[in-house]
């Protein structure tokens, strides 16, 4: 079941302790979220799952952690300050500004004038001054995405690692757009993050690789609970293609919202490497690169079988982490008519990813050994390392449910007078509601099978 409008999804979010507006109590800035106890687990959660499965479970990824301040001439040699734009317009009316590609029949939303302006280029990069004098002789973007400095890392990534193409190098981190308009809760805002993968081939194989790409993908969203029937690979047309690109599949995705973007997995050719080369000549560049005059290092590898040296294409798969959090809340978000005629609202999360891994919850919060007990019980499941697990010693035990079936806890350990006769406590099933007696010894392993399959 999904969510039936996004109004939903932010008022659980808010609720429930996953997302607040940025500087809420000072009115907000539109575009910036924040993640609260629930939702900063929910992400950790779903930037591990993706980690493990590029990096962990294969034998051909690294992993990189670069930062954010780049050097502008990173993002002059990518092509980012001539086209990283969008058509802005100002309505001379009302005087609120649009991006001009998302206006329907040329109309300004606010206030339906077609009194708007020519539209022109907007770059969607912040600025900002690096060391102590503002004068705008130093400065440094935020950058618009995070692939850049895996390309300006290639060689001392594979210097320090003995890598040979095809190989890739992986990374999770913030990514900043000056959107003009952020909308549709956490789907466009200005501070996000992203998790990409750019993955090296030798050129000729780059066709087989992107549709090899596509498919891991897409399976990669389905074990993260996304249903395959709201995922829509879209091949985007050569004329709306990036400049880098010679093909792109966008993975759409059916958002509260309307289907739009969540991944897009694009054949970035030896554009990438070929414009942060030295010595472009030395090599038989296939796509148009901005020449180089600044760069210090070659990017070129071995062709150990002809004895050359080439420019490796690339293929990059990009997701989103906010997109990939909306879709994974919308996919989870189910209501249930109950036979004793209630309603609840719960998160049908893959356990992998619930940011609570159970609750464990003293029945007399007031009774020393029954609490001593459950604070024991907690304590061990939590040092097994599977994520979050928290002691529930407020509310009634009605309530304690109702909470954690709206978190997504996909378990609720009871522990009551019995359990001190006979060592067992009451646990309870998030999605069946079903409820069975675990004796103490057992349940490690029965906790553990929720999340290690
Ligand atoms: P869109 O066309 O929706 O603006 P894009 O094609 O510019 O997206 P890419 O540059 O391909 O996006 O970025 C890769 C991924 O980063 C996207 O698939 C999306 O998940 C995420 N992303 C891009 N811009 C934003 C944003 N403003 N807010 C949240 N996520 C974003």
């Amino acid at each position: 079941m999904t969510a039936s409008s996004m109004e939903e999804l932010v008022s659980l979010c808010k609720r429930r302790g996953f997302i607040f507006q940025s500087n809420d109590i000072y009115g907000g800035i539109k575009g910036l979220y924040d993640y609260g106890p629930m939702g900063v687990e929910l992400k950790n959660n779903l930037k591990q799952a993706w980690w493990k499965s590029m990096v962990y479970e294969r034998d051909d990824i690294e992993g990189l952690d670069a930062s954010i301040l780049s050097a502008p001439v990173v993002l002059q040699q990518s092509g980012h300050e001539d086209t990283f734009t969008d058509p802005l317009v100002d309505c001379k009316n009302c005087k609120s500004r649009w991006r001009a590609d998302q206006l329907i029949n040329n109309t300004c939303p606010e206030c339906k004038s077609k009194n708007l302006t020519d539209p022109r280029p907007f770059n969607l990069m912040f600025k900002t001054a690096i060391g102590p004098v503002d004068d705008g002789s130093s400065f440094a973007y935020l950058r618009p995405e995070t692939c850049q400095q895996i390309f300006t890392n290639f060689k001392n990534i594979t210097d320090s690692t003995s890598r040979v193409v095809p190989f890739g190098i992986a990374q999770i981190g913030k990514a900043f757009r000056n959107e003009i308009t952020p909308r549709n809760f956490i789907f466009r805002v200005r501070e996000f993050e992203q998790m990409e993968l750019e993955f090296f081939v030798k050129p000729g194989s780059d066709d087989a690789w992107h549709k090899y790409w596509v498919e891991k993908r897409i399976a990669w969203w389905e074990t993260q609970g996304v249903s395959i029937k709201n995922l829509y690979p879209t091949e985007v047309e050569k004329a709306e293609l990036s400049h880098y690109s010679k093909a792109t599949v966008d993975i759409m995705y059916e958002f509260p919202h309307g289907k739009e973007e969540l991944e897009g997995i694009a054949n970035r050719t030896d554009f990438d490497l070929g414009s942060h080369t030295k010595n472009q000549k030395e090599y038989n560049i296939t796509s148009e690169v901005k020449k180089n005059e600044h760069s210090t290092t070659k990017l070129g590898v071995q062709n150990l079988d002809e004895k050359t040296t080439y420019i490796p294409y690339v293929i990059e798969p990009s997701a989103g982490v906010e997109r990939g959090l909306l879709a994974i809340l919308n996919e989870a978000y189910t209501i249930e008519n109950l036979e004793n005629g209630n309603i609840r609202t719960v998160l049908k999360f893959k356990p992998h990813l619930s940011p609570i891994k159970a609750a464990v919850i003293p029945l007399k919060k007031n009774n020393e050994q029954i609490v001593a007990k459950a604070k024991a019980i907690k304590n061990e499941l939590q040092n097994l390392g599977l994520g979050r697990v928290i002691l529930e010693n407020s509310g009634n035990i009605g309530k304690n449910y109702r909470r954690h079936d709206e978190i997504g806890t996909p378990i609720c350990i009871t522990v009551d007078f019995e359990t001190l006769d006979d060592d067992s406590v009451t646990v309870r099933d998030r999605d069946s509601m079903n409820q069975e007696r675990v004796s103490s010894k057992n349940l490690n392993q029965f906790y553990q099978k929720y999340f290690i399959k």
